[in-house]
């Protein structure tokens, strides 16, 4: 059994929130300047090459590239011939969290409470998500998530007959009623099938996915295809300003569901895709 240090855990999250925050992936970034040049629109392009310097300025100062640094989603894939030794791994991450939104200057923004509204002040917790997975590595990504996409989310347990076009009017639905607010291009998760919450998660982890990674199926890799040209179309564009880009990027993720029903759910992203991984 291979034994990683709860101390090594802290480190590395505190490094990867700190990182994600500062550096926009190259995917992302990538993305941006294809869409840029296949804006014709003035105000379009220019409104990408905001975006484009503002992650660059980013980077170089190392200054968070948005305002709203986040709630920290966290993806721990565990290998189940792996242990943490010396501290209790929950502990682990959201000690590294809290060392990272206070020595990174990032915003705190969680609530201890979603009534009561008292700021935790350090950012913590984060919201983790555990797999068991074969072998003896621990990889831990971790993603800032700014409300302004997230409050943007939706899900909804559609009828089985309302099939394949029921999924593609609620992901351009949503989409539609989301608008300007979740500072586009967004990219957008989809998790169809499984039960009320595996959706959701499934929709969340889709944006991990590399933007120039289609699903491995080819049916759900050709609706990511179809579905980016139709939430396109919208000409919500970036900022809500108009223009062809209104997402970069339509992720799906599936599962098994139950005979009687049929679920989806949307999770949107901003510009501002953030994550990081680590695998120790
Ligand atoms: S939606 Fe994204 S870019 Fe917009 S304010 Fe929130 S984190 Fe920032």
């Amino acid at each position: 059994m291979r034994e990683i240090d709860a101390g090594l855990i802290t480190k590395e999250v505190k490094r990867l929130v700190m990182e994600a925050n500062y550096f926009l992936p190259d995917d992302v970034l990538n993305s941006l300047k294809e869409s840029q040049k296949n804006e014709k629109w003035d105000l379009a392009s220019a409104t990408i090459g905001k975006i484009i310097d503002n992650a660059g300025i980013a980077s170089t100062d190392h200054a968070p590239m948005c305002q709203d640094t986040g709630m920290v989603v966290v993806f721990v894939k565990i290998g189940q011939d792996a242990r943490v030794i010396n501290g209790y791994i929950e502990d682990a991450i959201n000690e590294g969290i809290r060392e990272g939104y206070e020595e990174g200057y990032l915003r705190k923004s969680v609530v201890k409470d979603p009534l009561n509204r008292v700021n935790t002040k350090d950012n913590t917790p984060g919201v983790i998500h555990y797999e068991i997975v074969p072998g003896d590595k621990l990889s831990i990504m971790v993603a800032p998530k700014g409300f302004g996409s997230e409050n943007m989310s939706r899900i909804k347990m559609l009828k089985p007959s309302e099939g394949l076009q029921g999924v593609k009017d609620f992901i351009l639905e949503s989409v539609e009623l989301a608008g300007p607010n979740p500072c586009p291009p967004i990219v957008v998760g989809v998790g169809i099938g499984g039960t009320f919450e595996k959706a959701a998660y499934l929709a969340k982890k889709s944006l991990m996915r590399p933007l120039d990674k289609y699903s491995d199926d080819p049916f759900y890799a050709d609706l990511e295809k179809e579905m980016l040209v139709k939430v396109n179309e919208l000409g919500i564009g970036p900022q809500g300003f108009g223009g062809k880009t209104t997402a970069l990027k339509v992720s799906i993720e599936h599962y098994p569901t139950h005979i009687a029903g049929l679920p989806v759910a949307v999770n949107i992203n901003c510009h501002a895709t953030r994550h990081k991984e680590v695998i120790l």
